[in-house]
């Protein structure tokens, strides 16, 4: 075993949707942040050249290294990180360097494994990395799923969101089948649900498709989300009594509790 010093092998969580506007970023950023409060150290990775997850976190967008430079290995994690408000919780932020990245890796001899290749030569110490994926196909959200232990997938609460999840998962099963074997669905979280008619169909719907896939906690729709957007906060800091905030925690205990079991179950695979 290594010697005590030597720092853990951080844990790498990809929030994934192909489909924009489900609830990824404001999921990834209220989980960092919670995580981190919790005493992890966590490492928030904004893979979106929107920059959403860095103005989340109170940081300047399109502003010095960040996710780009790691990625394409100019500046190594202690360079490219940056602190934020949150004690233990940093940030590789977005530029719009992002958005030319996919054809850039196009051209590397790996492309599917820059980002792994990059947290694998990483040595702080880390607990949490947190990847808040780009709402598209390519090879950001492969690197993402490719470095990542497990996923978890933020599905909104609307209609075409069962057609919607059955599209990711058919991209996660391929990316199983290729890239990354090791990948483990860490589960589905429901997002932005109203209490109405409609709301209430698609979750049994979902449920009913996806089975124990599912989170139990689910988060609704509140106004909340915007006005700590409007702040440059995650919800949970900005209100974690708001119902949006309430459910974070509440998913964010879920969430370690099946990561747990998915790392039981790694360590019994790997031999002693
Ligand atoms: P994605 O990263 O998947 O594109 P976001 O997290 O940016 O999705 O959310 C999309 C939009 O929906 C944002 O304007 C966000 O503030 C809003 N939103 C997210 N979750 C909720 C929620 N639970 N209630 C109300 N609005 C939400
Ligand atoms: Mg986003």
């Amino acid at each position: 075993s290594p010697p005590a010093s030597s720092p853990s092998v951080p844990w790498v969580l990809a929030v994934y949707n192909q489909k924009g506007g489900v609830g990824k970023t404001t999921t990834a950023a209220s989980l960092a942040a919670i995580l981190a409060a919790a005493g992890s150290r966590v490492l928030l990775i904004d893979l979106d050249s929107q920059g959403n997850a860095t103005t989340a976190l109170g940081r300047p967008f399109n502003q010095g290294p960040g996710s780009y430079e790691f990625m394409v290995g100019t500046e190594p994690l202690e360079k490219a990180w940056q602190k934020t408000r949150y004690p233990r919780l940093r940030l590789l932020s977005a530029s719009r360097l992002l958005a030319g990245l996919d054809l850039e890796l196009t051209q590397h001899p790996h492309p599917q494994y820059a980002l792994r290749r990059a947290l694998g030569l990483a040595r702080a110490p880390i607990d949490h990395v947190i990847i808040d994926c780009p709402p598209a196909l390519g090879l950001l959200p492969i690197n993402a799923l490719v470095a990542a232990h497990a996923v978890l997938l933020p599905v909104q609460c609307e209609t075409f969101a069962h057609d919607g999840l059955v599209n990711a998962v058919f991209s996660l099963n391929r990316l199983q089948a290729t890239f990354n074997p090791g990948l483990e669905t860490l589960g589905i979280l429901i997002t932005m649900r109203s209490t109405e008619g409609v709301g209430l169909t698609l979750e049994q719907t979902l449920r009913a498709t996806f089975e124990r896939q599912v989170l139990t906690a689910m988060i609704p729709r509140d106004p909340e989300v915007g006005r700590a957007a409007e702040a440059d906060r995650p919800v949970v800091t900005h209100d974690p009594d708001s119902p949006a905030g309430r459910a974070y925690l509440a998913a964010a205990v879920e969430i370690l509790k099946r990561e747990q079991r998915l790392r039981d179950r790694l360590a019994q695979r790997l031999p002693p």
